[in-house]
């Protein structure tokens, strides 16, 4: 009872409470944008080669930001872009959480549309323009900020921070990194802040992400192209034969996978589910707005949250060969290739999707060559542990609005990196909103998002904490006999 009553006094002591810590966000908040400015201002853009350099004064500015503000930090090599290791120390034998933001971001310039310097921060009212404010820096010190409040608060938990500069150029060496710093990043649990609600009204946060197998199909029927009127009706067609097999893996109408086998680890979506997609704040009119998307396979909402958060598909990107030039001309092409890709969900596999798939290619077109790349793994959060209840009522407290988890239908390799060398749990705390731009021309990130960020991330500390919180409560053994 000592025990309960100790961690109640650390989950609603007065500094804790959503409007102390609002008022905490507020009398920091020119911090805040400080801080916001001097990582915006700095091109960290990881996919062009020529800005290196820039990424990594990134990471190194990051990292000194992190200790003026008394968080232990480093810049790790990883053969790419940097990683950046935070470490706000509570307490020796307090469990430790980590936040997993990442700093890099997609180019920009003026010519596509900015209305100002797109790595100058400008602030128009609450609102916070620049590359990278949304995606994902301004995110990145909310968690901060969030850690912050609840260390000044006197939570009993240490926090780890992994700040990646390689996100948006495909993470292509975190894996690697996490996997040699392991020993170094012993945690409970990760949360990721890297991601949108589905509309303003309403909280959400991702509990799954899609996975992915991209392949490519060549096919080579000849030297070069041949002339039709002397080849013509004796000559195999490999472009023809491609779109054939297109057509025999899947109908293009419905989208539906015709590959015997392929549906069959894919997890049913629970009522619970369903009823938190509904509550989503999901509309058609505002995904066809947003994306500039015409015709859909489907126009009941239901249906297609269902088919873009939780059905796998199979999409084709691009058809290489042949004559595409103004005009005919008549020639049986020599060699045609298909770039396509599957997304997949939980439970599916990349690697026993790729050998059903290639099975069937091989049965219908042997001469077909499959090439598959290495493919990322679904992810599913527990939606119904004390994790996940901590984190529905930290969002609830912070933004006055009972939060629903959803699902998001890309793929971040990382988080499946992370649950496996980590070995815990990973959850999104998503702060982003639909109309701030990620990836778009005028992206901005504004105040409103940043402070409740802010108190939604110290709830959540205070809610894991403790002798009573959600990390105690998880390691009961009661708990993990069920
Ligand atoms: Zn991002």
């Amino acid at each position: 009872m000592k025990a309960r009553n100790r961690r109640h006094a650390i989950a609603s002591s007065d500094a804790l409470s959503p409007k102390a810590l609002l008022a905490y966000a507020t009398g920091i908040r020119a911090d805040y944008e400080k801080h916001l400015r001097e990582l915006v201002e700095i091109p960290t853009v990881s996919a062009d080669p020529a800005r290196a350099a820039d990424v990594a004064r990134g990471a190194r500015a990051a990292a000194a930001l992190l200790r003026r503000l008394g968080v232990a930090a480093s810049v790790e090599p990883t053969g790419g872009h940097p990683l950046v290791v935070g470490h706000l120390r509570s307490g020796a034998g307090f469990p430790t959480v980590t936040l997993y933001n990442h700093l890099d971001v997609q180019p920009a310039a003026r010519a596509d549309g900015w209305k100002t310097d797109p790595f100058r921060f400008t602030r128009k009212g609450d609102r916070y323009f620049g590359r990278g404010t949304t995606d994902d820096k301004g995110p990145a010190l909310a968690a901060l900020h969030g850690a912050l409040a609840a260390h000044r608060a006197g939570v009993p938990l240490n926090v780890r921070f992994l700040w990646e500069t390689e996100e948006e150029a495909g993470s292509t060496h975190f894996e690697h990194a996490i996997g040699r710093l392991a020993p170094r990043l012993a945690t409970e649990l990760v949360v990721i802040s890297d991601g949108l609600w589905v509309s303003r009204d309403q909280p959400t946060c991702a509990s799954g992400l899609r996975g992915w197998l991209g392949i490519e199909l060549s096919l080579e029927t000849g030297e070069g192209d041949a002339h039709s009127g002397i080849v013509g009706g004796l000559a195999r067609n490999p472009l023809a034969e491609l779109m054939q097999l297109v057509a025999d893996l899947h109908d293009a109408r419905s989208g539906r996978v015709k590959v015997p086998g392929f549906y069959d680890d894919v997890e049913p979506l629970t009522r619970r589910e369903r009823e938190e997609f509904r509550r989503s704040g999901f509309s058609i009119a505002n995904l066809k707005a947003g994306i500039g998307i015409r015709k859909l396979r489907t126009e009941n909402p239901r249906e297609a949250m269902r088919r873009i958060w939780a059905l796998p598909t199979f999409e084709v990107h691009g058809v290489v060969g042949g004559y595409s030039g103004p005009g005919s001309k008549s020639i049986v092409p020599g060699r045609g290739q298909v770039k396509a890709s599957f997304r997949l969900v939980p439970s599916q596999h990349p690697d026993r999707v790729a050998d059903l798939v290639t099975r069937f290619i091989k049965k219908r077109n042997p001469d077909v060559v499959v090439r598959r790349d290495a493919g990322n793994l679904p992810y599913r959060a527990d939606v119904s542990g004390p994790f996940a209840a901590a984190l529905r009522r930290a969002m609830t407290d912070a933004f006055g609005k009972e939060l629903s988890f959803v699902r998001d239908g890309g793929s971040i390799g990382a988080v499946a990196s992370m649950e496996r060398l980590l070995g815990c749990p990973v959850l999104f705390l998503d702060l982003s909103l639909p109309e701030h731009g990620y990836h778009a021309a005028n992206e901005y990130f504004e105040w409103s998002q940043a402070s409740r960020g802010i108190v939604a991330f110290a709830r959540f500390f205070a809610e894991l904490a403790g002798p009573e919180g959600a990390l105690a409560v998880a390691k009961r053994p009661e708990r993990k006999r069920s």
